[in-house]
Formats: C-alpha cells, structure tokens, sequence
C-alpha cells in the first residue's frame, strides 16, 4: 500500500476525483449551434442567442448528449436516474454570460448515479474505484487576456458545450470502505480508465492536452489504520496525468508535515503551480462560494425511459477491458499483446476484421501487427477508410493482407521469410495481393522432401570437416547447416522440414 512516511508514523492517502469530460456532439447541450470551439474558428461565431444569454431565451435540451451520458453510465456500470433535474449554479464571471451555470443538483441523484470502473491496486490485485455520480452541465465561455494591452476579450464559441463531470465516491459512514484511489498511482489508472471507457464509446476525445478533459483534485491523508477521513483540499483544474500525480504526492507530504508539526489542515481550494511543482491557496473555505443552487425554471425535468436506456444499451460496442478478455481468454494472447491491441477502438476492430472467424490466425496476426505493422504507421490506415490513394502515397496494408500472408505460412505455401519478403515489398508499394506478389515473384516455398534430401545431402558432404565437428560434440552447428541450406534453396525451403531431415541425418 502506498503510504507517507512521516516522523511519528506512517500516513494513508485519501484521493477524491471530480473529472469532466467533454461530450462529443454537433451541437451544444442548450441551442443549436455548433460545438466545434477549436482555435481555427472564428471567434463568437458559433453562439446562438441562447448561448449569449439574450434575455427570453430559452434552453432546450439536446437528447443526443442525454443518450451519451447514459451510455457512459452504463460503461462504468451505473445506476441511470428515471428522473433527475436541472440546476442553476450561480457565480459571476466574464465567461459566464448567463450568470449561472446550468448544471445538476449537488445535492439530489443527477442523471448517471452510483457506479464503478475496476483498476489493478497498488497490492496488484484488482480494485474496484466507486463513483458516487455522473451529472450533465454547461463549459463556460473562454476570457482572452492577451490580445490588447488594456482590453480583455470574451469568446463565447465555447459558452454552452456539453460537459459530464464524473466524481468519485467516498463512504464517509463507512470509513473501512476502501474502494477509493489511495495513491497517485492509482489515480492515473483511473482517469485512464474513465479515459478509454469515453473513447470506446465516442462519448468523448477525453484529451487532457486539448481541455477535453480536465479533473479537480481532493486530497487528504489519515494515520495509517485510523478509522476517520481526515480533512480534504481540492486542486483545481489538472490537465496532465503527470501534474495530477505531483500534486497529489506534493499535497500528501505537505498535509502529513502540516499535521505532524501540530498544525490541521484547512479545506481550501488550491492551485497547482506547474513550475515548481508545488499547490498553493487559492481560495479558503470561509469564502467559499454559495453557488444558491436551484432547479432551472426553464427546463423540465429529465424523465428517462426504461426503453430508452435498453436502445441505447444495445448500441453499445465491447468495451476494451472486455476485449483484452477475449483476446487472453479465447486467442491466448498474452496479457501485453491484449494490451497493444486495444489501445484504441480502430486498431481492435482493424485485428478482429483480420482474424475472422479463424481464432488459429490470432497469434501470428497479433505478431504481425505489433512487430511490423505498428512500426509503419504510414503503411496502414486502421480506421479502414476507403479513399482513392495518390501514386506517390505509400501502399495500404489491409487486414485481409495481413490475413493472406499469415494463411499462405499456416498452408506451407511459403515461409516466414518469404512473408517477410513480400510484406516489406508492400511497404515499398508494390500492388497486388500476397498470392499474386508471390507469383510474380516466384515466391513458392520448396516442400519436397526428395529435392530437400537431395540439398541437404550436398551441402554435409561439402562441409565433412564442420559435420566431423558436430558428432564430435559441436552441436551448436547445426544452424550452421540449416543456413547453408536455406542458401542453397535461394531461403525457400520450409524450415521445418529442413529441421527434421539435418536432424535425422546428423544423428
Ligand atoms: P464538493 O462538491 O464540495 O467538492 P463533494 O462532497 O462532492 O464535494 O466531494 C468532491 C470529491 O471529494 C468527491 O470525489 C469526494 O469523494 C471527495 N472527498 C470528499 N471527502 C474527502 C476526503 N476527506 N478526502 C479526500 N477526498 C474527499
Ligand atoms: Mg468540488
């Protein structure tokens, strides 16, 4: 278990995610305008009167993002509410044009609640992380202080793009309820989990360094074995796994130091300085905000149907943890292959359009692609989209080549080298499948075993003294021989069968 050392004893960390993840849509949560706010464009032109808080206008609520919430709740096994509310959380800021946030209820079940992901503990067993809720809201508009010297500007492209903050659950009536992340370590894995969980489903880029996902930080420590939850801060706004470990270990250490020199710690709101490395106050609890939540009179409740949560369940695609399963479960695959192969969704489906229904292709396919495929990513297109190539652009390898070349080595029809042969004149842009790259190049692996017996028996009587050596003791000849046969069959022998027979005949 991960513990901080202190100078009376040792000290268990308590780590408490709020995460928001940007809802993949084509229009914004409230209106109809785009939610494309990338820096390409134009500033304040994807704004509706909605999103710039005329007055008299009207939310209404796109579906689209209510089905890509509840998707994600069932991804991390939630409970998905039949009703739940909108909410105005009031603050007052420059990109807030509507002076509240439309948001959920803190304080009532929003519309994804209890769930979990599983990740592996720092014991190395696996660990299941709680979530206490999920909830829909608006992202802000974006203040831009650097294009004047004395005029700050707003862009409202941003203002009203869909928003799902994930927070993590902590049983403070239970205290020996350990399913919470009690390390830095495993505070990457689960936003890494939440991550591919909102990849998979095409619920969100979650893509810290582009602000589509973004987490606040809770952190506080206990003495090892204490039955109380000691008092938290939370770190505002990390956008990289590695900044959120820092922080967390940094606010770990400075709370155990805090109370071991007699101090108590203060449930202020911190911001993490990446130049040092260190958190500092930002603001403190006695002027915390009073966010006067209340229910949005404008919207009506969010009434979901138990069918609609069945359409939307059947849409689902395997997620990726049950696709490393399959892959170890039914292929024996090992568990880093599994791995590989499930980095993102393209590159699952890309292996499962390979193999096909011959589960015997699995291996050799999932070599292929990690030891050669992956290192020329210029040479296959694993999102498999049809276009017309350019004569100069590099040859696509598709999943049935690949399928091709492992079937023609299973049938003895060439061998591995050969298929390597063929697969580096692919690279090199040479047209055609690898049956008819093979024909045109005379690619035909040698399987008779008469011609073989023939080569073999030139090559020991050409080589007397190294055959004298191998009965001798020098057994680590025998590549030796197998070379100067392979040679001697310009490398089309079938290996095994060049094997068997040296064997045989060296005794
Ligand atoms: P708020 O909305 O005021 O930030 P919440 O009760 O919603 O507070 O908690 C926010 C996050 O902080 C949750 O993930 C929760 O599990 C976590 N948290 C609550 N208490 C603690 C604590 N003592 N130590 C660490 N994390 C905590
Ligand atoms: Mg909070």
């Amino acid at each position: 278990m991960y513990t901080i050392k202190g100078k009376t004893g040792d000290w268990e960390v308590v780590v408490g995610l709020e995460t928001h993840i940007e809802v993949l849509s084509n229009s914004k949560i409230f209106s109809g305008a785009s939610a494309n706010y990338n820096p390409t464009i134009a500033p304040n032109t994807h704004v509706s009167f909605v999103d710039a808080a005329m007055p008299g206008m009207l939310p209404v609520l796109n579906e689209y993002c209510v089905d890509q919430a509840i998707k994600f709740g069932l991804g991390i096994n939630a409970e998905i509410s039949r009703v739940s509310r909108f909410a105005r959380k009031q603050y007052f800021y420059p990109d807030l044009p509507q002076g509240y946030q439309i948001s959920q209820p803190a304080d009532e079940p929003p519309v994804v609640g209890r769930g979990w992901v599983e990740i592996i503990g720092d014991d190395g067993n696996p660990k299941k992380i709680l979530i206490e809720r999920a909830h829909l809201e608006q992202d802000a508009a974006k203040n831009k202080h650097d294009m004047h010297p004395t005029k700050s500007f707003v862009d409202l492209n941003r203002s009203g793009v869909t928003l799902l903050e994930i927070v993590t659950f902590l049983d403070v009536k239970n205290s020996e309820n350990n399913s919470y992340i009690s390390s830095p370590d495993e505070a990457e894995q689960y936003l890494r989990k939440i991550r591919e969980i909102a990849r998979a489903l095409g619920v969100s880029k979650a893509n810290m360094e582009e602000g589509s996902m973004r987490a606040d930080v809770n952190v506080s420590v206990r003495r090892a074995g204490s039955k109380k939850f000691g008092t938290r801060t939370e770190t505002k706004n990390m956008v990289s796994f590695k900044f959120i470990k820092n922080a967390i270990e940094y606010e770990a250490n400075r709370q155990v130091e805090l109370l071991e020199s007699g101090g108590t710690v203060t449930q202020d709101t911190m911001r993490y300085n990446q130049a040092d490395g260190t958190t500092s106050v930002l603001r403190s609890k006695e002027d915390a905000l009073d966010y006067r939540y209340f229910p949005d009179p404008d919207l009506l409740p969010l009434v979901i149907t138990d069918e609609r949560i069945e359409r939307i369940r059947k849409t689902m695609p395997e997620l990726p943890e049950a696709t490393r399963a399959r892959y170890i479960n039914t292929y024996g695959l090992n568990e880093y292959d599994a791995a590989r192969l499930t980095e993102t969704t393209d590159i699952s489906h890309w292996f499962d359009t390979a193999v096909g229904n011959k589960a015997e292709r699995a291996k050799p396919i999932a070599n292929w692609m990690i030891s050669e495929l992956f290192a020329h990513p210029e040479n296959y297109d694993i999102t498999n989209t049809v276009r017309e190539r350019d004569a100069d652009e590099p040859r696509i390898i598709t999943p049935e080549n690949i399928a091709e070349l492992v079937d023609m080595i299973g049938a003895s029809e060439i061998n591995g080298k050969q298929a390597k042969e063929i697969f580096i004149k692919m690279l090199d842009g040479e047209t055609g499948t690898p049956h008819e790259i093979a024909d045109k190049f005379g690619m035909k692996q040698m399987t008779d075993t008469g011609a073989i017996e023939k080569i073999i028996d030139d090559v020991l009587s050409q080589n007397a003294s190294q055959v004298e050596q191998y009965k001798s003791g020098k057994v680590g000849l025998f590549g030796f021989f197998v070379g100067a046969v392979m040679r001697a069959t310009g490398g089309k022998a079938n290996p095994g069968v060049v094997n068997e027979i040296l064997k045989k005949k060296l005794g």
